[in-house]
């Protein structure tokens, strides 16, 4: 059975910021907390999201997100909610603000403790509503503002996957604009982010055919634009594209994502290391096609159609070549994590939600060799 679901309003180009108090209105939400972290501040956006709204507008700033949002800083930001009578969240910032205001906007709608929502432990179908929210991605490689999950490190050190249909934003706010600052590792990083989301939603088993034709669209935009916009992130064109494609890989996802996101988790939950999502997401991703390249002929042409690639082409070398032009790291020893971190990484990801939706099922062994392939 196919479930086609996309509930977003979503408007996307140049000087979309403009839209927000619209959005805002339409949202009911009268006094927002602005989600943000310390560096967008620190760059001006807040303040260009401050000045679209107008001095009228009472608002309330959380700006102390952490770069992995972790259920502390979740606790701290719903405090600040409540105690400022905010009735609705505004999102501004990477997947880690806006996965902040996501799980700001549920505890406001149905209540603490977080870890009941566990949705491996059936915890969806606990969610009983969920305060407004409008998110503002300023970079272009999460698309959690049109997703329907969020990822949040608890305290007992789980990384844990929330989904619902009631996560998706009100409204999406997508302007290019936001992310021509962005710094040029970061530009990479979070690009490959989306990237992998559009590989993996296309290659999961799930049966959603438009949702394939969205991946393989994003992946289209990621493919021919990321180059650019690492090597001159002042490139308009370049960054629309790119926002695209973060868009349209998380519209894509609704399907699941796979073993590279299993992994990727796993890996992110190492506190020493503090590992950026997307950057792991690039190193996983050459053993993981190798390892799905069984279960995968036909979908493996298409990749290689919308990328460009010659028929014959090695995908797996493809991506290790893409993410060694953006200076991304060659593998995991480079980024510190050692042979001792192993085990953990196996049992963690075995236990993803991610994992499920793997075209190919991966045993222990299997996410080892993976994992050691991606050393
Ligand atoms: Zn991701």
């Amino acid at each position: 059975m196919a479930t086609l679901t996309y509930l977003t309003t979503t408007h996307f180009d140049f000087g979309a910021v403009h839209r927000i108090p619209n959005e805002l209105a339409r949202a009911r939400i009268s006094k927002p907390l602005i989600a943000t972290d310390a560096g967008i501040r620190a760059v001006g956006l807040v303040d260009k999201v401050i000045g679209v709204l107008g001095k009228d507008v009472l608002i309330s700033i959380f700006d102390e997100t952490p770069g992995n949002p972790t259920e502390a800083a979740v606790l701290k930001a719903f405090e600040q909610y409540s105690c400022d009578r905010c009735d609705g969240v505004l999102a501004l910032g990477g997947g880690s603000s806006m996965d902040l205001g996501k799980a700001v906007a549920l505890l406001a709608g149905s209540g603490g403790p977080l870890a009941q929502y566990d949705p491996l432990a059936g915890g969806a179908k606990k969610v009983q509503s969920v305060a407004p929210l409008i998110a503002v991605p300023t970079t272009a490689g999460t698309g959690s503002e049109v997703s329907i999950g969020f990822v949040i490190i608890m305290d007992d050190g789980r990384k844990l996957t929330f989904a619902s249909p009631l996560f998706v934003p009100k409204a999406a706010i997508c302007d290019p604009e936001l992310t021509l600052g962005l710094p040029q590792m970061m530009t990479a990083a979070t690009g490959m982010d989306a990237i992998t989301h559009c590989i993996e939603a296309f290659l999961t088993p799930t049966i959603n055919p438009p949702a394939d034709g969205v991946a393989l669209d994003g992946l289209w935009r990621g493919w021919r634009n990321l180059r650019a916009a690492v090597k001159d992130g002042t490139d308009r064109a370049a960054r629309w594209q790119m926002m695209m494609c973060s868009t349209e890989g998380a519209m894509s996802f609704i399907k699941g994502l796979g073993a590279v996101h299993a992994m990727s988790h796993a890996a992110g939950r190492i506190e020493r290391l503090n590992l950026h999502h997307g950057t792991l997401n690039a190193v996983f991703l050459p053993a993981v096609l190798r390892f799905n390249a069984p279960e995968c002929d036909e979908k493996y042409e298409r990749i290689r159609q919308a990328t460009g690639l010659a028929p014959s082409a090695d995908l797996a070398e493809a991506i290790s070549d893409l993410n060694a032009d953006i200076g991304l790291p060659s593998g995991l020893s480079a980024m510190g994590v050692e042979e001792g971190d192993i085990p953990d990484l196996i049992t963690y990801a075995m236990k993803d939600l991610s994992a499920m939706t793997n075209p190919r099922p991966a045993l222990e062994d299997d996410f080892e060799v993976m994992i050691r392939e991606s050393l």
